[in-house]
């Protein structure tokens, strides 16, 4: 299938592009990578009425440290974190996490900024967040405000983010514990069946709920996950436990 037509805008700053958010409404919608984006218009189950494409925004696709703290910019791209020397030494969660998602020909276009922003319950990113604590900018036409990961992720594909906000950044307190990053999918590359990242004693579950779930290390687990094609309710349960298990045993935080 096709998209339906749709107007395109480019935004040359990310006050531009909220100020057309805000002018627009909620039938606008940003384009980043359109990884996400694009496939739901073909499939028709988005029809935005208008597209600002924000890929071309300077300034937003660095990433660096400052102090304690890695900040990562909405625009960079999956690849380059992949590949990021600084994210490798200081943060190797997201570096492992990277290596799950998708192929090569996406993570050349997609964009953290998109892929937190879509907030898919499956995805490796959100749950990373989650476990490293991380704070989400996001940019309105009024100011920018920082929203803790754990109140980010609201829902299936929910966030946060209010229609006329966009995701500006990212920032990451280094973490000093040690991390894990596993997911059981079917083949290289698809989305997890269930997914475990952990960072010290913060264990963030994928794609057991509408979203991601985090347990500290003490905690028993308490999940009633959905069923679907891939996994019975059951199976993703016991999935869980298993990385749960391999998880503490990593960390050395004996089951
Ligand atoms: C075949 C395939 C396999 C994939 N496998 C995986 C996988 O295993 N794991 C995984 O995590 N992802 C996977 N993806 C999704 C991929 O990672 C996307 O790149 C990502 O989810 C969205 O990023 P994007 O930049 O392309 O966003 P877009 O598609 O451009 O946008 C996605 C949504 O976010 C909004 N948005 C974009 N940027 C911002 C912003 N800065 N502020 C506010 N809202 C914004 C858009 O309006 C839209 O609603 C896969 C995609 C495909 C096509």
């Amino acid at each position: 299938m096709k998209a339906p037509a749709f107007d395109y805008v480019r935004a040359a700053s990310a006050a531009e592009a909220c100020a057309l958010l805000a002018r627009l409404g909620p039938d606008a919608r940003l384009l980043a990578g359109g990884q996400s984006l694009l496939p739901a218009m073909n499939l028709r189950l988005a029809s935005p009425s208008v597209l600002i494409d924000i890929g071309r925004i300077a300034g937003l696709d660095g990433i660096e440290v400052r102090g304690n703290t890695l900040h990562i910019g909405a625009l960079v791209r999956h690849e380059t974190l992949l590949r990021s020397a600084a994210v490798a030494s200081h943060v190797p969660l997201l570096t492992e996490a990277m290596r799950h998602v998708a192929h090569p020909a996406i993570r050349s276009r997609g964009t953290i900024g998109g892929n937190l922003a879509h907030a898919d319950p499956a995805s490796e990113l959100p749950a990373c967040m989650l476990a490293l604590n991380a704070a989400i900018e996001a940019t309105s036409f009024s100011g920018t405000r920082t929203i803790a990961a754990g109140d980010f992720f609201t829902g299936l594909f929910q966030t946060a983010l209010e229609p006329d906000e966009m995701l500006t950044g990212i920032q990451i307190p280094l973490p000093a514990a040690g991390f894990f990053f596993q997911e059981i999918a079917r083949r290289s590359g698809d989305y997890a069946i269930v997914g475990l990242a952990a960072s010290g004693g913060r264990l963030a579950f994928f794609s057991v709920a509408d979203r991601p779930v985090l347990f500290q290390a003490s905690e028993a687990l308490d999940l009633d996950p959905p069923a679907d094609l891939q996994a019975t309710a059951a199976m993703r349960l016991h999935l869980a436990g298993v990385l749960r298990r391999r998880a503490l045993t990593a960390l050395g935080l004996q089951p």
